[in-house]
């Protein structure tokens, strides 16, 4: 795994990313994002479902609640104001038609020509089996990609006023086994750091460690990693799929 990667296309304005849950984006993206609306460009958040299911300790009527604002706060740490959720059901993402159907309207409705989503494949790094919602998520986003530009699939999303967009141009794929591009993380860094940290009930929900100390640790281990395939610099990596 010595492949150098490309720098990720720059020739674009309007990105929209679609995850899973809370915190997907926080885990690794958000440094390019950051960069990204320091660059003028714009960056909305989908969000499948509220991570109900996340927190052992808490009811998932209330961990929804908790779970919402703290994405929230996190967007806005990274200069993200725009924060959707599709109210499907953590844990049991249904991988199909009325998943793609949600996010070609949302595609539509923004007008990207960047979609990002988080790792659509079976496993993390080649060893860690990935999760069922991750998986639905992202294969249903990168479907989704061509099903915005298709007038013919859903026919019912232009009855209710969302035309097709043939637009999207990539679906950057972040956290995947297989990247291709990246974003140098430094500049974004800081930003990422206390976006992560805004999930503070979910992350003291999982470990007993410091916040901070395992913030720093896990995005510095993450960036870290891609940079011997980056020219030695730390930065977020994605697998790019042109359209
Ligand atoms: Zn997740």
């Amino acid at each position: 795994m010595t492949d150098r990667l490309e720098p990720m296309p720059a020739d674009w304005q309007r990105a929209l990313a679609v995850v899973a849950h809370p915190d997907d984006l926080e885990y690794g993206a958000a440094a390019a994002i950051a960069s990204w609306v320091d660059g003028g460009r714009e960056v909305a958040y989908l969000l499948a479902t509220r991570g109900e299911a996340g927190i052992s300790t808490m009811e998932p009527a209330r961990a929804a609640e908790v779970r919402e604002r703290e994405q929230r706060a996190s967007a806005a740490v990274v200069g993200v104001s725009s924060v959707e959720f599709l109210d499907h059901r953590d844990g049991v993402v249904e991988y199909g038609p009325a998943l793609r159907r949600d996010v070609a309207a949302a595609i539509r409705r923004h007008r990207p020509e960047l979609v990002v989503t988080l790792n659509h494949r079976d496993t993390f790094g080649g060893t860690s089996w990935n999760t069922p919602d991750h998986r639905a998520v992202g294969r249903a986003v990168l479907d989704a990609a061509a099903d915005a530009g298709n007038r013919w699939i859903f026919p019912e999303l232009a009855e209710q006023g969302l035309p097709p967009w043939e637009g999207v141009r990539w679906v950057a794929v972040a956290a995947s086994p297989r990247p291709t591009h990246a974003v140098e993380a430094g500049p974004g860094m800081e930003r990422a750091v206390r976006s992560l940290l805004e999930h503070r009930a979910y992350i003291e929900a999982l470990t007993d460690a410091d916040p901070e100390t395992y913030v720093r640790g896990f995005l510095g281990r993450a960036t870290g990693d891609t940079a011997a395939r980056f020219g030695g610099r730390a930065a977020v990596s994605f697998e790019l799929f042109p359209r």
